[in-house]
């Protein structure tokens, strides 16, 4: 590198002052010459971005700080793989942490601007499905908080997730425009691009005296530009990197092409490349399946590895330290073909023979596995993956062979397992399995929940996990408590430190102290204020966006998450209908008054949640309208379910539904959003519930239904729906309400599917959990009625869930598989 010769002085920036009048100052300065408006016609939006400007001028001191730092030790960098980073707004989030928010809203207030409203224009950057993309998101903020200097690898989708509207009860989708008025937070890195290829063909040189040389002739070419957004940890801590690849043509086709006058075929390769980044797949749990899909997970692989090796040999390192170096962690199989790509630029690129090459990758990866749906294991067909990538089609076979070489000497694999652990799936079409191969190619396989990764063991992966028999480990997931309690409540998080004090902020499992003021009647009272006040602000928003009126004094149930079967919104929707069958036959009861509230979106092209979000919004309409429950139960199905609505949602709720069929939710992370704020949990033994009972204790949470294992022994015994239903009055009369078309009276055979499929198979075990669940909710009923036993369990709740910060799961990982 050559030194500019310039004045020492002038090359390093002064320190920044953060006083509310300097801040002013800048945000002025940043309105006038950054963004060219005068203060007297600047938009809300100018504002906004001003703002941030001002804010970002802060985190880029400590950015600069964390990186020279990281490149003076010269020690282990921690890379984050991920299709998906949900991760919402960014502008609290990022005042709270560099200890802003008292400066920045008087600097505001001196121009007369209004932090809370400026900050509701931001865009909420919405590039992820759900759980997996907001573990992400989590997981970044607390790596530049526990310390790790870590880049997170992804994707900058045009459209993230798509907005989800209503149209008569039905989802539509709209296309997510967040960049419309451009990115404040990010820096284009023209410097950091890559070159990524498709298709073509492969050539070998070489021969009888030197080694066979493999040269890969792609076909197509593109451009992969990184684009940086700093991530502040708490208390500024360190800032780390998210840097989201975008494409674009290469210039020299283009030109070409111009040249030659040919500005249609031009425009096309221009409009190929751009294709590339421009959608989030709104799939979740089933594969997309197609082409674009595979060449979005290859781009984004390909150039973060190039850019992951030339950061490591940029400080001098050689390629066999790169396990010593470099960890990196692959999020789900998205990823997976990274491994491969390894490989491909180790062997290829830079002349390493396969076994060290392979011996240098499979150290340096590790692999989180998040579902065990089946259909949700992602897998390619060959003629397509081959097509796309022909050098990676031969080093997975290479792969394939070497590794079941290994399991047929150890000889205690038969065919049948031989062929579970294979690349290559050979019955029917032959598809490359990725989670296989993420597997193989990783020194650790985690799972998310401890029920999680004990049946990861048992079921998708007995065969390898034979085989490899120290690889899977169990990593429980956890949530970040800066966004998810101290942003997001700042209520609790006053009366917090007025008890307890200030010390839970930096070591959130230092709330337990909490727990001996749940027999104090005096703070009951006012944890049970702070709740309310947090309802009200939800039934405001239920008001002005819905027209909806909710009573804040009802027991407010909430489910928000994404809808699926297997988190059986169904199950609660019924139980409504059921309520409401009661309520009416039963007026001289006590009823407790509830308010059930669900959003969530459904992947375009499943069916069946579709109809679950329509069947909602029938229910809702009936019960809401029906004098004769007099407003003891209402039903309210909030639109587009993103992380700001999670963040108002969370913690307004009293109640929260974790009802997922036991076996099939990995971990959830809504689960612990909730407890953490006050909210007595409702759920089945499934994923990290099953933790969360052993921290919060039997007596402050409310489990129901049947386990994982009577699940799976229903499931292969045959069980008859049929007959649990006809012993059920309560569920065999809601659900013939449904059939008779009580709540689709234009359309009566609307919902037979649904009904038909409980009554046939009932998979997802609603029907054989309906009067344990309904039971479950009537003893909520009876802990509701007595509120000092309520707020004691749910103060009990936020004392003990310290343990699901994702600073305990990432110091973990640190630990334990990158041994950072
Ligand atoms: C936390 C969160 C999720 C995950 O919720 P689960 O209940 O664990 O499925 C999904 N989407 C958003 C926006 C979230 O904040």
């Amino acid at each position: 590198m050559t030194k500019p010769n310039g004045n020492a002085d002038l090359l390093q920036p002064k320190p920044r002052i953060s006083s509310p009048d300097v801040l002013a100052a800048e945000i002025i300065e940043h309105l006038t010459y950054g963004i060219g408006k005068d203060a007297k016609v600047a938009t809300p939006h100018d504002w906004l971005t001003a703002t941030i400007l001002a804010i970002r001028g802060r985190i880029i001191d400590k950015w600069m700080e964390s990186t020279r730092e990281a490149y003076r030790t010269n020690g282990k960098r921690v890379y984050y793989l991920s299709l998906e980073f949900l991760i919402g707004r960014l502008m609290r989030d990022a005042v709270s942490n560099l200890g802003l928010m008292d400066e920045v809203r008087q600097a505001l207030v001196s121009l007369g601007v209004d932090l809370d409203v400026i900050a509701e224009l931001e865009p909420d950057a919405a590039l992820g499905n759900g759980g997996l993309g907001r573990l992400a998101a989590c997981f970044m903020e607390s790596m530049a908080t526990v310390g790790i200097p870590a880049y997170g690898y992804g994707i900058r989708y045009v459209h993230g997730l798509f907005r989800q509207q209503m149209a008569d009860g039905w989802q539509v989708e709209l296309p997510e425009t967040w960049l419309a008025h451009g990115n404040p937070w990010e820096f284009e890195r023209r410097e950091s691009s890559y070159e990524i290829g498709f298709g073509g063909a492969v050539e070998t040189n070489g021969g009888l005296d030197e080694p066979r040389r493999y040269i890969w002739k792609p076909a197509e070419r593109v451009i992969a530009t990184g684009y940086d957004t700093p991530v502040v940890g708490w208390r500024g801590a360190r800032v780390n990197t998210l840097r989201l690849w975008s494409a674009q043509p290469i210039d020299p086709i283009l030109l070409a092409a111009f040249n030659a006058g040919d500005h249609i075929g031009a425009l096309r390769e221009s409009n190929k490349a751009e294709t590339l980044t421009r959608v989030l797949y709104p799939a979740d749990a089933t594969p997309a399946g197609q082409e674009l899909r595979l060449r979005q997970e290859y781009f984004f692989c390909s150039a973060s590895l190039q850019d992951i090796l030339r950061r490591h040999l940029q400080q001098g390192n050689s390629l066999a330290s790169l396990p010593d170096k470099v960890a990196i962690q692959l999020n789900d199989t998205h990823p997976a073909v990274s491994v491969v790509e390894l490989m491909r630029l180790l062997c290829d690129m830079h002349g390493l023979d396969f076994d060290q090459a392979w011996d240098i990758t499979w150290r340096t990866f590790s692999y989180t596995n998040h579902t065990l749906l089946p259909e949700a294991l992602e897998s390619w067909p060959v003629p397509l993956f081959e097509r796309l990538l022909p050098r990676h089609m031969q080093l997975v076979y290479e792969i394939n062979a070497k590794v079941l070489l290994d399991a047929r000497r150890s000889r205690h694999f038969g065919d049948q397992e031989i062929a579970h652990i294979s690349l290559i799936e050979e019955s029917g079409s032959r598809r490359v399995r990725m989670g296989n191969l993420a597997f193989m190619g990783s020194h650790s396989v985690n799972g998310v929940s401890a029920l999680h990764t004990e049946l990861m063991k048992q079921t998708v992966f007995a065969d390898l996990h034979k085989l490899y028999p120290d690889r899977i480990n169990n990593k429980t997931n956890g949530i970040t408590p800066r966004r998810w309690l101290m942003q997001c409540n700042p209520g609790l998080t006053g009366l917090v430190t007025e008890a307890i004090g200030p010390d839970f902020k930096d070591d959130v499992e230092k709330l337990r102290p909490l727990d001996a003021f749940a027999d104090d009647p005096a703070f009951r009272e006012k944890f049970a204020a702070i709740k309310r006040a947090n309802k009200e602000r939800l039934s405001n928003l239920v008001l002005s966006r819905m027209g909806v009126r909710i009573d804040p004094s009802a027991l407010f149930d909430i489910q928000i998450k994404r809808i699926h079967e297997y988190k059986r919104q169904l199950l609660n929707i019924i139980e409504a209908i059921s309520l409401y069958d009661q309520i009416r036959s039963h007026p001289e009861r006590d009823w407790v008054p509830r308010v059930k509230l669900l959003a969530g979106k459904a992947a375009p092209s499943y069916h069946n949640a579709k109809l679950i979000i329509k069947l909602a919004n029938d229910v809702a309409r009936v019960i809401n309208n029906d004098p004769s429950v007099r407003g003891l139960l209402k039903v309210v199905f909030i639109p587009n379910y993103n992380v700001s609505l999670a963040e108002i949602m969370v913690p307004a709720a009293d109640l929260s539904e974790q009802i997922s069929t036991a076996g099939m939710e990995a971990s959830g992370t809504g689960n612990m959003k909730f407890a953490l704020n006050g909210a007595l949990t409702i759920g089945t033994l499934d994923g990290a519930n099953v933790e969360m009972l052993e921290h919060v204790g039997e007596e402050n949470i409310v489990i129901f239904g049947m386990t994982a294992d009577e699940v799976a022994a229903a499931r292969s015994d045959g069980h008859n729906p049929r007959a649990i239903i006809e012993s059920s009055p309560e569920l065999a009369q809601a659900l013939s309400a449904i059939s008779a078309g009580v709540f689709s009276p234009d359309d009566r055979d609307r919902f037979s599917g649904l009904v038909d499929g409980l009554y046939q198979h009932d998979w997802f075990m609603v029907a054989a959990d309906f009067d344990a669940y309904a039971r479950a909710q009537r003893q909520v009923d009876a802990i509701w009625t007595d509120p000092s036993a309520w707020y004691a369990k749910t103060i009990r709740n936020t004392a003990r869930m310290g343990w699901f910060s994702s600073d305990r799961t990432i110091r973990q990982y640190a630990a334990d598989i990158w041994r950072a």
